[in-house]
C-alpha cells in the first residue's frame, strides 16, 4: 500500500504463480447426475455440498506453478495420449480423516490408471513437482460432514463419457473457490 498525498493507493500486487491442477471435467448432463447425490447425502450427514458447477476428480495436483512455466505444463500434457473410456459412479463414500463424502465408481478403467500416470511421467519429465500418492478417483460432494464407518446408501449410478481431460486453474481458495479451464486435452 503506498500512500501519496493523503490518497491509498493500492499496488496490486503481481501474481507470479497459478494455483492449478489436472482433472476430468464432467459435461452437463454427468455434472447435473453427480450434483443430484448431494441432496440427499447431505440429509444423512450434513456438511455443506460443493457448488455443481466445482464438481471433478483430480488427477494431478499441483499447486502452485510459476506463470512463466504455464506454457510448459500445456506442452508436457499433450505429450500425453490417452484412451477414452468410461466411468460409472456407482457408490458415495465417507472418509472421516478429512470429514469429506465422495463418489466413486465401482470399477477403474485401465485407461484412467494409464491415464494418471502417463500424464506424472510427462510431468516429471517436464521437471515439475507434486505429490505421488496412490490414484483414487474420486469427486468430492460434501465438506464438513459427519458419519461413522456404516456403508452410505447406495445411489443411482451416473455415466460420465471421458473425452478428455483438462488443466484448471483454482481462484480464490478457502472463500468461494471456483475453476477455470486453462486447457483442454483430448483423449483418442
Ligand atoms: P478449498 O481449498 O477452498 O476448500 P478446493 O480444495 O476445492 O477448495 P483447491 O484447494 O484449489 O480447491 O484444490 C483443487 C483440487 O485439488 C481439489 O480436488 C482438491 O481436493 C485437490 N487438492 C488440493 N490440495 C491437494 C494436495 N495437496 N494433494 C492432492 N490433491 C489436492
Ligand atoms: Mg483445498
Amino acid at each position: 500500500m503506498l500512500n501519496i498525498k493523503g490518497t491509498k493507493v493500492v499496488v496490486a500486487e503481481v501474481k507470479k504463480q497459478a494455483r492449478v491442477f489436472f482433472a476430468l471435467w464432467p459435461d452437463l448432463h454427468a455434472r447435473a447426475a453427480i450434483s443430484s447425490w448431494q441432496g440427499p447425502l447431505s440429509n444423512l450427514v450434513g456438511g455443506r455440498g460443493l457448488p455443481a458447477e466445482n464438481l471433478h476428480n483430480t488427477l494431478v495436483f499441483l499447486g502452485a506453478v510459476a506463470i512463466e512455466r504455464l506454457e510448459n505444463l500445456l506442452l508436457a500434457a499433450q505429450e500425453v495420449s490417452g484412451g477414452k473410456f468410461q466411468l460409472v459412479y456407482t457408490m458415495a463414500r465417507y472418509w472421516g480423516h478429512s470429514q469429506i463424502v465422495y463418489a466413486a465408481p465401482g470399477i477403474v478403467p485401465p485407461q484412467l490408471t494409464q491415464l494418471a500416470q502417463t500424464l506424472e511421467h510427462a510431468l516429471l519429465r517436464h521437471h515439475f513437482a507434486f505429490e505421488r500418492r496412490i490414484y483414487k478417483p474420486h469427486v468430492t460432494l460434501l465438506r464438513h460432514a459427519k458419519w461413522s464407518d456404516t456403508p452410505l446408501p447406495p445411489m443411482e449410478p451416473v455415466k460420465w463419457k471421458m473425452q478428455d481431460f483438462v488443466l484448471l486453474q483454482s481462484h480464490g481458495e478457502g472463500q468461494g473457490v471456483h475453476y477455470e479451464v486453462l486447457a483442454r486435452f483430448p483423449l483418442r
